[in-house]
């Protein structure tokens, strides 16, 4: 491609808008344009990268027996109503409405479009398994759409689903989808977490996410950089440093009157203890229940992830209004000698077990408990891990410190069992005769945000510094000077190239070197091959790799093989 003939072309100043440094360079570079918040069009630079990226996971998803196929993009609401996600994903819902007064949506996943155009081609267990994926825009208003590609209100995702006989067949199917998906992320040169996540409120399953380390990531991931283990902050496990209480006695429990903020920091300070001797009870309501306190020590944060996935029923906060209403005084809340009439139960959190004589509220406002010890003064009948993790706590598996990062999620693949399966009547007759809910996993990969992942990860004070397996182009010829012995050999070199087989960008305009150096920088594809009159003196190009500071001059008649290695690597 001739740059003067290419559609797009760099920007002297970054848009003044551009709240990451991928949608800083991307822009610069002339690879996106915004149309709206979370809205890009991929111009051909950018094009080039999403079709190499694209074909690297179709490469990787046919590998594992995908075969692809493409569904709509609009959906009548009625295929969502059966599983009650036009409810549980109404945020993220564009709703559209046709003529008639039908109701549709542009769909943010395709399980409600995928298990019904199943049920006319699965009928028996010789129909299993199969894989169908698709490579498609998807649609979520995304409530703070930000960060260029990386999350986006209309962004491209590969999404596959798998369909089986048993969970027997999907577990060990989808540890094949991990490894393919791990061989796409190495293909585009990007190091992944695999991450164990949650796999939804209502399943006792994980599902695996594969993350990215950046500073821009939205998630923060909890590692352990001894062996490995990397858990979604939300679910993760990990062993709290006990306080070494041995010694301590427990004392008399004592009521004092105490003037205080409500926050755990104000009740350490007002009693002057550690903030690990506050007892604190935090209040949800579970979904069509009551009240449920958990019990954890102060200096510890409620995983609500965890705390749904055991109740299995959602939660959300007590508001003010409803803990007033219960009679219960927010900021004393705890369940030493909570009055009879209150509606509570209390679940404790493992880490209240080795503290003693915490301090804690006592259902009175400006009353506080001092030397509260579990089971003499109180009593939980209900503990489980409702922790979450931080930096300092030890690994599970190997107790070494466990660290928390900030990733970017690039992938998720789930079992998704027969909840879609049984929700939509997609069954099989087994061997024995006996009707079946097929056994489903769903995998997605977010091709448009790993564009904008790559250059958050690939990028200097100068641009852009793409890998190979993705780059626009492999090689950049730039032109320095308007010679025609250079102008005609830059040509040359370019059709020669092109001839066997290379992507070549040709910067054939009419500009200063300094411009026409700054942009190939910005623009970072891999190999920069100068032509000048300085060059052709010693009958070759300066050749530069985007990623290295050096420059070495090469012979015209060593170019081709060298080029050829190059982009074989
Ligand atoms: P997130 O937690 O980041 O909102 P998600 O878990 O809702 O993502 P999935 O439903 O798992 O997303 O979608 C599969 C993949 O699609 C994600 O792993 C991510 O790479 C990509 N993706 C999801 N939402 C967006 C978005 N708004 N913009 C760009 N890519 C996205
Ligand atoms: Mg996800």
């Amino acid at each position: 491609m001739l740059y003067s003939d290419l559609f797009g072309k760099t920007r002297h100043n970054p848009p003044c808008d551009a709240d990451s440094i991928n949608a800083k360079l991307l822009t610069q570079a002339g690879f996106i344009e915004k149309l709206a918040a979370g809205i890009y069009n991929l111009l051909p630079l950018g094009y080039r990268v999403f079709n190499k990226i694209n074909n690297i996971i179709e490469g990787e998803m046919d590998a594992v027996g995908g075969q692809r196929l493409l569904m709509p993009a609009l959906h009548p609401i009625d295929i969502w109503k059966v599983t009650g996600r036009d409810r549980t994903m109404d945020d993220v819902l564009y709703r559209t409405h046709a003529s008639g007064d039908k109701e549709f949506v542009f769909g943010p996943s395709h399980e409600e479009t995928v298990t019904p155009l199943a049920c006319k081609y699965i009928q028996s267990y010789k129909d299993l398994p199969l894989t169908v994926y698709q490579i498609q825009t998807k649609f979520r208003d995304e409530p703070r759409a930000k960060s260029g590609l990386l999350r986006g209100r209309e962004f491209g995702m590969k999404d596959m689903y798998s369909f089986h006989v048993s969970e027997d067949d999907l577990d060990e199917y989808y540890e094949e989808v991990k490894q393919a998906y791990l061989n796409v992320y190495k293909r585009c040169d990007l190091k992944v977490h695999v991450i164990e996540a949650s796999g939804g409120p209502f399943s006792d399953k994980f599902s695996h996410e594969f993350s990215v380390e950046t500073p821009i990531g939205e998630d923060t991931v909890i590692v352990c950089e001894k062996c490995g283990t990397a858990q979604n902050l939300e679910i993760a496990e990990g062993k709290v440093a006990n306080p070494d209480e041995k010694e301590e006695k427990e004392l008399p429990l004592e009521e004092v009157d105490v003037e205080r903020g409500f926050s755990v920091e104000d009740n350490a300070k007002a009693h002057n203890v550690p903030e690990y001797k506050i007892l604190k009870s935090v209040v949800y309501e579970i979904e069509d229940e009551g009240l449920i306190g958990v019990v954890i020590r102060g200096d510890l944060n409620v995983s609500e992830v965890k705390l749904e996935n055991y109740l299995k029923k959602r939660i959300r906060s007590a508001s003010p209004e409803t803990l007033k209403e219960m009679g219960l005084v927010q900021g004393y809340i705890s369940p030493v000698n909570i009055p009879k009439n209150i509606k509570i139960s209390f679940i404790g959190d493992h880490s209240i077990k080795n503290v003693k004589n915490f301090v804690t509220g006592a259902n009175a406002h400006a009353k506080d408990y001092k030397n509260v010890n579990l089971a003499r003064d109180f009593v939980i009948k209900d503990f489980t891990d409702l922790v979450e993790v931080k930096s300092g706590f030890e690994c599970a598996k190997c107790n070494k410190p466990l660290k928390e990062i900030k990733a970017v999620e690039v992938g998720n693949i789930f079992k998704l069992g027969t909840r879609y399966s049984e929700a939509f009547g997609l069954n099989y007759t087994d061997k024995d005769g006996k009707l079946k809910p097929v056994v489903m996993g769903c995998y997605g990969i977010g091709n448009t945000r790993l564009i904008g992942t790559i250059v958050e990860v690939y990028h200097d004070d100068n641009g852009i510094v793409w890998p190979l397996g993705v780059a626009p182009y492999h090689a950049h010829i730039v032109s320095l000077g308007n010679d025609k012995s250079v102008t005609d050999k830059s040509m040359k070199l370019y059709k020669d190239l092109v001839d066997s087989g290379v992507e070549v960008l040709y910067d054939d305009r009419d500009e200063s070197p300094g411009v026409k150096l700054n942009d190939a920088d910005l623009i970072g594809i891999p190999l920069r091959l100068i032509v000048s009159k300085r060059t052709l003196e010693k009958d070759g190009v300066e050749w530069k790799e985007r990623s290295s500071d050096k420059a070495s001059d090469v012979k015209f008649v060593d170019l081709m093989e060298k080029v050829t290695k190059f982009i074989s690597k």
